[in-house]
């Protein structure tokens, strides 16, 4: 009995770790339907013309060899909502803890997991949808040494330094770099995922590791633990200007360990002032692996631009610093010379009302820059912000489901209006709103923010799905609102 159960363990260990047949380091394999028994355990996957067919939730692709460094695509598609993982440095199949995760989830926002293809899951999360169902896409993967890349039609989705002192949360302890088995499996019931098929490329064997040390920065501690918590650490108000390109804004995005949304202010005396700039501006970013976006400004906005334009933007958004008072004076409340406080009480009150229009007719998913005030009424802003003013800015966010920017240049709102906001169900946005490309930050305010009052992901915007824009549901309204 006891030579039998020897038997059965070396049977055993050989079957996992016996990789005689495994791709050779330094050249590149090709594996396909032809050939992927040689290479890989299939269960319950079947062979299509299309490629290898993942249909049910239990289907999964095991590689039968072992790679520590190396560089990987899948050519892969999903169906009908269909969501799966590509794992790898798994050293234990029959767990689900082991091994680092990547995300195949191409479904529409606010349906199905939040994190999107090329979701290095729970460490570097992208909640960013750059493919569609039905739509053949490359999953690259590239481990040397600490280094974990993932790519998504060549361009860089996740990029991680995995330190030698890491910290994880318990459930995800085996999310460590080490000889291990790829696996490629669904993770939910929905549609089909098909695999076309890989290639692997094992890098030949490299000097020992140099150890990279772990930041143990404060503000990178946040950002890893709300990555772990899925958390969405998007900053949805950032801007290509003062030379800022968006390779460069994606690279700052992934060093800071969160996602970019990306907009062009738009509106009078603007760049882009009608539907062709804002086309043109569309498509310069449509292929980036960021949220596009759209800042309306002034008020005019509503007269420049059309429906259909405006809906291509993952989401669109204004604030409340340019506006008409009382007088016909137009204001612009960052300017000294162009802002008129002959009353501060009432300025406060004309404010209050200026941003109720606004937010009740203008068809916007977030209020950027929220409870600014002109330097003159800054030094006052907690005596001027009193609970009922506080209060109607609520009641208007909340009945008109539009998201509070919590916004890190300005440091706003106050940490108590956004707790009194979380109370009454609001939901936030983060923002930088950055003037040039020096001064992009960590995000700062919003991590404090985020801490300080205690927000969850469950708090988080996340950008409307195609069907459901507010600008196609109620259209634009036919007078200027302030
Ligand atoms: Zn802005």
């Amino acid at each position: 009995m006891r030579q039998f159960k020897l038997f059965f363990a070396i049977l055993i260990t050989f079957a996992f770790n016996g990789c005689q047949t495994g791709p050779k380091k330094g050249e590149v394999t090709k594996i396909d339907a032809s050939n992927i028994e040689n290479f890989c355990l299939l269960h319950d996957v079947s062979v299509t013309p299309e490629g290898l067919l993942l249909k049910n939730p239990s289907s999964s692709i095991t590689t039968q060899f072992n790679v520590r460094n190396f560089e990987l695509t899948a050519r892969l598609k999903t169906t009908s909502e269909a969501e799966g993982l590509l794992i790898f440095a798994a050293t234990n199949a029959a767990s689900t803890a082991d091994g680092y995760e990547v995300r195949i989830n191409n479904s529409d926002y606010r349906t199905g997991n939040l994190q999107k293809t090329g979701s290095l899951s729970r460490i570097r999360n992208n909640f960013v949808r750059t493919v569609v169902d039905d739509q053949w896409f490359t999953l690259g993967v590239t481990v040397l040494r600490n280094h974990i890349k993932v790519t998504v039609n060549e361009k860089t989705i996740s990029e991680y330094d995995e330190p030698v002192n890491r910290v994880r949360a318990s459930d995800i302890s085996g999310r460590i770099l080490t000889e291990g088995r790829v696996v490629i499996r669904r993770s939910n019931g929905n549609g089909e995922l098909l695999l076309e098929g890989l290639t692997i490329k094992p890098f030949k064997d490299l000097p020992a590791d140099q150890p990279i040390q772990a930041n143990s920065d404060s503000l990178m501690k946040i950002v890893d633990l709300l990555n772990e918590q899925e958390f969405p650490l998007i900053d949805f108000h950032t801007h290509l200007k003062g030379g800022l390109t968006i390779d460069q804004a994606i690279k700052h995005a992934q060093t800071i360990g969160c996602n970019y949304g990306v907009a062009a202010n738009c509106g009078l005396k603007f760049p882009v002032t009608n539907d062709s700039t804002l086309n043109v501006y569309y498509h310069t970013i449509s292929q980036e692996p960021v949220f596009k976006g759209m800042q309306c400004e002034g008020r005019e906005w509503i007269t420049l631009f059309s429906p259909q334009v405006i809906a291509q933007f993952d989401y669109i958004f204004t604030d409340a610093m340019t506006w008409t008072d009382l007088k016909g004076r137009r204001m612009r409340l960052w300017i000294p010379e162009e802002t008129f406080i002959d009353d501060e009480q009432k300025f406060m009150d004309m404010l209050v009302g200026k941003i109720e229009a606004e937010l009740s007719q203008e068809p916007v998913d977030i209020h950027a820059n929220p409870t600014y005030l002109p330097a003159k009424l800054a030094p006052d802003y907690d005596r001027l912000w009193t609970p009922e003013r506080m209060d109607r800015v609520i009641k208007v966010l909340k009945e008109n489901d539009v998201a509070l920017e919590i916004n890190a240049r300005f440091r706003l709102p106050s940490i108590a209006f956004i707790q009194r906001a979380k109370a009454a169900g609001v939901k936030f946005s983060l923002g930088t709103n950055n003037g040039s490309n020096n001064d992009l930050g960590r995000v700062e305010y919003c991590l404090k923010a985020i801490t300080e009052a205690g927000l969850t992901k469950t708090d988080m915007f996340i950008p409307r799905p195609a069907n459901d824009k507010k600008v196609l549901k109620s259209g634009l309204p036919s007078k200027i609102t302030g």
